[in-house]
């Protein structure tokens, strides 16, 4: 509600990945450059915004009670503006259907809403300062948006268009405007990394994250999203050598046997995947791998999820995600139906994901008596939680240090570790 500053305040909630986190982190600096407030919640607030997400079903049902939630707070004198993925996917039928939307824009129309909300169509330069305070020891960088490679599960192609990288020279300035307002880490992210490029190829992600680091300060860089089909060994070499960077690789391989990824519309097999890896820890020693797997695609046989099991067992990851297979409209896979019961859809993620969770805790409890550096998000007490660079946040565990009177957040800390689960380690100063 407009207050003593006569300020016209805005609520911003943001659904969905951490390419959404950003988009909602761009639009509300703007916002607050145009001399509105941020409200910590809807209830004081003239406009209320909401960023969804709409690429499998529970994202869309999550989205969708969302709007209703806010609708039901916004009564007479809010405005209700939905964006994002879903908006841009589903736009006819929300607005057909949900009268009570003020307004509704799709992806990557954040000027477009400025001019809504400001009046104002020019997209000012952001005042660094000004951006709202996420927790700041951590800020994603998109660094491109869309996809060319077609999965047959995926609707984000449809919802984002083809690949497109954002300019160096945009992505440095936010960089900055990161550290210089407390960021101690920046996290790339884009539906996949990997083929981020400028200047007809000339200038590669490795590039990028050279002059990202070589930005006076003491920060990190951490990737994710890489496609396993174009991981080049310039950029792992950039990696391993940059003192700056986290060894630290994300990369979704959605499946090991090589039937299924032919459904899937990946290619790749066992064998590649393992040569990959293979290529990855050489280059990057002691690198933490994170990857994701979908379970219960069309056609995936009994066998077919032994072979990813005894796949999983074999290479060790460190990090492991897993999705049941949500069956999408307007993907090429919609025609193949959704033959596996979702009783063996569900069967197969929870031994998939107790078969890490016993690789996890061998490869953490293996960390004890190990010095590493931990960026402290956050202190309760006499306790600091934070990540070491093997540790993403929102997604990975955290680090638990004891004993950490003093230490404020942003700092980092080495740590002797002294104990841990399959998720969280502990440990205390060194
Ligand atoms: S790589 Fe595949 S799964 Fe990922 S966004 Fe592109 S099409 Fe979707």
């Amino acid at each position: 509600m407009q207050e003593g500053d006569g300020k016209r305040s805005f609520y911003l909630l943001t659904l969905g990945c951490p390419k959404n986190t950003a988009d909602s982190e761009e639009l509300s600096g703007l916002l607050i450059s145009q001399g509105l407030k941020e409200a910590e919640d809807p209830e004081g607030a003239d406009i209320l915004l909401l960023n969804t997400c709409g690429f499998i079903e529970d994202a869309r049902k999550e989205s969708i009670d969302e709007i209703f939630r806010l609708i039901r707070l916004k009564g007479k004198t809010r405005q209700l503006i939905v964006f994002g993925c879903l908006a841009q996917r589903y736009r006819d039928e929300l607005m057909r259907e949900i009268p009570e939307i003020d307004l509704l824009f799709g992806v990557n129309e954040e000027e477009r809403i400025l001019q809504e909300v400001s009046g104002n169509g020019s997209l000012p330069t952001p005042d660094p300062v000004s951006l709202p305070g996420r927790s700041s020891t951590y800020r994603y960088l998109k660094i491109a948006d869309g996809c060319n490679r077609g999965c047959s599960f995926c609707a984000i192609p449809s919802i984002k268009g083809p690949f497109s990288s954002i300019p160096p020279e945009k992505l440095l300035v936010k960089a900055r405007r990161f550290i210089s307002s407390g960021a101690r880490e920046i996290i790339l992210v884009a539906q996949e990394t990997t083929s981020y490029e400028w200047d007809t190829g000339k200038y590669r992600l490795e590039d990028l994250i050279r002059d990202i680091t070589r930005i006076e300060g003491d920060f990190r860089v951490r990737l994710h999203y890489f496609s396993p089909y174009a991981v080049r060994e310039e950029l792992l070499e950039e990696m391993a050598l940059n003192p700056k960077v986290c060894k630290y690789v994300d990369i979704p391989l959605q499946h090991s046997e090589e039937g299924v990824l032919r459904l899937m519309r990946r290619g790749g097999n066992r064998d590649f995947f393992r040569d990959l890896i293979e290529k990855i820890r050489k280059i990057v020693p002691g690198v933490t791998l994170r990857s994701t797997f979908i379970v219960g695609f069309p056609g995936e046989t009994e066998r077919d999820f032994e072979g990813l099991l005894d796949f999983v067992e074999e290479v060790g990851f460190d990090r492991l995600g897993a999705f049941l297979y949500s069956r999408e409209e307007e993907t090429p896979a919609w025609p193949l139906g959704d033959p596996v019961p979702i009783e063996v859809k569900e069967k197969r993620y929870h031994e998939l994901i107790s078969l890490q969770e016993r690789i996890s805790l061998q490869k953490n409890l293996a960390l004890s008596g190990k010095r590493l550096r931990v960026l402290v998000d956050e202190t309760d007490g006499g306790v600091a939680i934070g990540r070491h660079e093997g540790q993403s946040p929102e997604i990975d565990g955290v680090t638990l240090i004891r004993k950490a009177g003093g230490i404020r957040p942003g700092e980092f800390i080495y740590t002797i570790i002294t104990d841990g689960n399959e998720y969280d380690l502990e440990g205390v100063p060194a």
